[in-house]
């Protein structure tokens, strides 16, 4: 039965897969599209935890004679995918609102306590000795940087800084945080994976790494690196300095261009978002 296999897809994109995932390392050679896939394991578990109940439709709605004791059957499934869509919009509600009240806040309180800054900047700077850079995304943005990055920093490993956070927030990459955020916590606490959550958060890091690189070299990133390494940032900030340092060095040292690699990974992620869309037209056309 069509249902069940969906179910099963379901359970498998939401368990097994992003435990392998995690541990795959070969993901991390190209973060650009192995966020895609990401991105797509999880769509297409949603997907097919949604297109259960739909799938079992066709059968009671069509088959006169068996309606009863295929009720129990619907009747179940739409509860499942019903309690999936409730989930996954208030766990999108509540933590989309947490993170824009937080990030308003916290940039109020930036805007007051930072030192002097130029006019139309974005960039503020905190009278701390210790080294600390993140990023306050949102349509007022903002790029904090504490003293003791300049002080410890040449001005090309600074300029890394800039073009790391700068890269976070042209693409939004709080938004794909904040994404899989909710996906996180509208999965049952049993089917929940840390190491997926880690590990989107390391390509995500990896990828504004890249943006750096582009702009002034894999030497001077690195050094930004080290010197941010171990520094602490608020929740709801996208920090330079997250993440294992020695894993995203390592990270710059292997990056180049892997077209093919990427290539695979894409035709992956259309493949696993196709799948539970191919089962549900097929229980339709089955009639
Ligand atoms: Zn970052």
């Amino acid at each position: 039965m069509i249902a069940l296999l969906l179910v099963a897809v379901a359970v498998g994109l939401a368990w097994p897969a992003p435990r392998l995932m995690a541990r795959a390392q070969v993901f991390r050679r190209s973060p650009r599209a192995a966020l895609f896939a990401w991105q797509a394991v999880t769509l297409s578990a949603i997907l097919a935890a949604l297109a259960a109940a739909p799938a079992i439709a066709p059968m009671v709605l069509f088959d006169g004679q068996a309606v009863w004791q295929h009720f129990m059957i619907l009747a179940l499934a739409a509860a499942v995918s019903g309690i999936m869509l409730a989930r996954l919009l208030i766990a999108g509600h509540s933590i989309g609102r947490r993170m824009r009240v937080l990030r308003h806040r916290h940039r109020e309180v930036v805007d007051i306590i930072a030192l002097d800054h130029e006019p139309d900047s974005r960039v503020r700077v905190l009278d701390h000795p210790d080294p600390t850079a993140y990023c306050l995304p949102g349509r007022d943005s903002r790029v904090v940087v504490s003293q003791g990055v300049l002080a410890h920093m040449s001005p090309r490993a600074f300029q890394a800084v800039l073009a790391h956070e700068g890269a976070h927030l042209a693409a939004r990459h709080d938004l794909l945080v904040e994404f899989f955020s909710v996906i996180h916590e509208t999965v049952p606490a049993p089917l929940r994976c840390s190491a997926a959550m880690r590990e989107v958060r390391l390509l995500i890091e990896a990828l504004a790494d890249r943006a750096a690189v582009a702009r002034v070299g894999p030497e001077a990133t690195t050094a930004a690196l080290l010197t941010l390494a171990g520094s602490r940032a608020p929740e709801a900030a996208m920090a330079a300095g997250v993440g294992a340092t020695a894993t995203r060095v390592e990270l710059i040292r292997q990056a180049r261009p892997r077209p093919l690699l990427s290539a695979v990974m894409y035709v992956y992620a259309v493949g696993l978002m196709a799948l539970p869309l191919v089962l549900l037209a097929k229980a339709w056309s089955a009639l």
